[in-house]
C-alpha cells in the first residue's frame, strides 16, 4: 500500500521487501523504473508538477532520506523505515546474483566515474555481467539511450541527480530494452569510491545527511531547507488537528 507523504506515494516497505519486489521487477516484461526520493526531491517536486507526476508514476517509490521517515511521522502516517537508495542498488544486486545472474548497465557521474565504479562492481558481484557504463553528461538524450540499449542490460543504474535522472528515465528509459531502471543520484561516486559513506553508526542514528555535510560542506545550502521542510510539515499537521477539531487556528 502507498502511503503519501507531501503529495508523493511512497511504498511502505522494508528494505528487504522492496529488493524483492524489485528483483520481480526485473524479471518481469516490460520497462519499469524506481525513484528514491528525500525530502530535497519533495522540495522539488512542488515547484515541478511534472517531477511529481514521474514520481507518482514510478513502479516504485522507496524513502532515501530520514527527513521522510520524520515527515511520514508527524504526519501520523509512519513508514516502515528508511530504505536508502544505493542499499537498495547493492542489495538488489546480489539478490540477481544469487537467482542465475543479470546484465546491468552504470550511467551518469562525471568521465571515468562509470568505470571505477564498473572495475569495482564486477569484483564485488562475479556472477553479474556489467555490460556497459556512460559518464552523465551527454547532449544527446536519445543517443545515449541507444548506447545504453547496445549493452542489452536488465538493471539500469541512473545517476544523474534528480530531477534530471528520472526526466531521463521516463522518457528514454523504454529505448534502452532494460526491465528495470533505479535513479541513484550520487551512488556511483561511492561505488567508485571517490564518495565515502558515512560509517554504519552514523547511518543507524539517522544521521548520515549530517556526515556528509561535514564531509561537503559546500552542501550546507541544500540542507538548510530540510529543518524548515519539516518544520512546514509539523505546522500543516496542527493546522490539519484544528480544521477537523473545529477550531480556528487563532484558538490554539
Ligand atoms: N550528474 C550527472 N550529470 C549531470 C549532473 C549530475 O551525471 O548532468 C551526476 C553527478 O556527477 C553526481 C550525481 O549526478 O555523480 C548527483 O549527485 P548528487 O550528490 O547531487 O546526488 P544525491 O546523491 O544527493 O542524490
Amino acid at each position: 500500500m502507498k502511503q503519501v507523504i507531501e503529495g508523493v506515494a511512497f511504498d511502505n516497505l522494508t528494505l528487504d521487501e522492496a529488493v524483492c519486489a524489485g528483483a520481480e521487477l526485473v524479471r518481469s516484461s516490460g520497462f519499469h523504473y524506481v525513484v528514491t526520493p528525500n525530502p530535497e526531491f519533495i522540495l522539488l517536486a512542488r515547484q515541478d508538477p511534472e517531477f511529481l507526476r514521474l514520481l507518482n508514476g514510478a513502479d516504485l517509490t522507496i524513502p532515501d532520506g530520514i527527513g521522510v521517515i520524520y515527515a511520514a511521522k508527524l504526519l501520523g502516517r509512519p513508514l516502515k523505515g528508511r530504505v536508502p537508495g544505493i542499499d537498495f542498488a547493492s542489495d538488489l544486486m546480489a539478490a540477481l546474483e544469487q537467482s542465475g545472474g543479470a546484465r546491468v548497465y552504470l550511467l551518469g557521474a562525471k568521465p571515468g566515474v562509470a568505470e571505477e565504479a564498473m572495475a569495482n562492481l564486477s569484483a564485488r558481484y562475479p556472477g553479474l555481467t556489467f555490460c556497459g557504463c556512460g559518464d552523465g553528461y551527454f547532449k544527446d538524450d536519445a543517443e545515449a539511450a541507444r548506447r545504453v540499449g547496445e549493452g542489452a542490460p536488465d538493471l539500469l543504474l541512473v545517476c544523474l541527480g534528480a530531477p534530471k535522472q528520472e526526466k531521463w528515465m521516463a522518457a528514454h528509459g523504454p529505448e534502452t530494452g532494460a526491465h528495470l531502471a533505479i535513479g541513484l543520484g550520487g551512488a556511483l561516486d561511492v561505488y567508485a569510491g571517490r564518495v565515502e559513506r558515512a560509517p554504519e553508526r552514523w547511518q543507524k542514528l539517522g544521521l548520515e545527511w549530517l556526515y556528509r555535510l561535514k564531509k561537503e560542506p559546500r552542501r550546507i545550502g541544500r540542507m538548510a531547507r530540510l529543518p524548515l521542510f519539516l518544520l512546514g510539515v509539523a505546522a500543516r499537521r496542527l493546522t490539519e488537528r484544528d480544521r477537523k477539531a473545529g477550531r480556528g487556528p487563532e484558538e490554539g
